[in-house]
């Protein structure tokens, strides 16, 4: 591989050099984007989504500058990752290590097929402490098989120096010395190129919500072979689970619309039709859902409907979903 990739480069020398940008839309792959756009590099951008995060922002930012932005949903191998991650998990249920690397392994197919000479990403040394430390992404660098391929162009100055800038593609004295998690110096950049449109940094991904990961903790637990449709209903309503079966209470009519489309064959739906109130889904991972089950969402049902308290009839349709 490692003699594939310098005759990519060695080729990359007689025409413009071209970089594939990995491109989440917050403002540090902006930024890297920006910067190799200031030397002439051809770039263009590669976005990941799964069911843990969109790439609604990655189109805006490509949109923006006019780049060309490739889109890879990568959610099952993700997934696995986050399932039996090898390099273990963040505060919460992020495995940014695995999830960095597994991404990097995809841009070098791209940039081996594709004939990109380098990798740029928005890293900055030391701005997480997991997954952005100086160890962290060396091992991430190696462990994708990037050495020396992988250029970070907002920390540059502070790491080694990639094979695109020992061959002068790229000029190491236009390159950032950026580090730590101020992000003072890339305010001021945005400032200075009049760059308005990024989100704030609180990320975007769903594994670094505390709320969700407690979620997605019960789910892997549980399930047999959790799918995305399991995911992603973790994305609605209350959850509370009873002996391996799954309660999900809608929080409001939007919700209760989205658990009856959910529905699948196996599982039971709860309606209460006077007054109206929550729906709740019940699915049974580990069999056929129990009379108990159904008992303890009707009780879990009467908690959440303020409506109900003090009345004695309440009327419930429990039904197989049509799907
Ligand atoms: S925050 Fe989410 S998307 Fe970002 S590296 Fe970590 S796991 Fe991957």
């Amino acid at each position: 591989m490692a003699r594939e990739l310098r005759k990519i480069f060695n080729k990359s020398l007689m025409k413009k050099a071209r970089a594939l940008v990995l491109l989440s839309g917050g403002l540090d792959s902006i930024l890297a984007a920006r910067l190799l756009l200031k030397q002439k590099i051809k770039v263009e951008a590669l976005v990941f989504k799964s069911c843990f995060f969109g790439s609604e922002q990655a189109e805006i930012t490509a949109k923006k500058f006019g780049i060309n932005l490739k889109i890879a949903d990568f959610s099952q191998r993700h997934f696995e990752i986050v399932k039996n991650p090898r390099f273990g998990y963040g505060k919460n249920m992020n495995p940014c290590i695995d999830c960095h690397i597994l991404m990097l392994g995809f841009a070098k197919e791209i940039m081996v097929k594709e004939g990109f000479d380098f990798i740029a990403t928005g890293e900055v040394l030391g701005e997480r402490p997991m997954s952005q430390n100086r160890q962290s992404l060396e091992l991430i660098e190696k462990q994708s098989g990037l050495k020396g391929y992988l250029l970070r162009p907002l920390s540059a100055k502070l790491l080694e120096p990639t094979i695109a800038e020992q061959k002068g593609i790229i000029d190491r004295n236009n390159l950032l010395a950026i580090r730590g998690r101020s992000r003072k110096e890339q305010l001021a950049l945005a400032k200075k190129w009049k760059i308005d449109w990024f989100p704030a940094p609180s990320g975007g991904c769903l594994l670094t919500d505390f709320h969700f990961s407690e979620k997605l903790r019960d789910l892997i637990k549980n399930a047999v072979k959790p799918d995305m449709d399991d995911i992603n209903l973790l994305k609605i309503g209350r959850h509370f689970w009873d002996n391996g079966v799954q309660i999900i209470i809608g929080r409001n009519y939007q919700e209760n619309l989205k658990l009856r489309e959910a529905g699948r064959k196996s599982d039971v739906l709860l309606e209460m039709k006077e007054p109206a109130g929550p729906t709740a889904l019940v699915r049974g991972y580990k069999g056929k859902v129990s009379e108990k089950s159904i008992q303890k969402a009707k009780e879990l049902i009467r908690s959440y409907a303020p409506k109900v308290r003090g009345k004695k009839i309440i009327l419930f349709d429990a039904f197989l979903p049509d799907c």
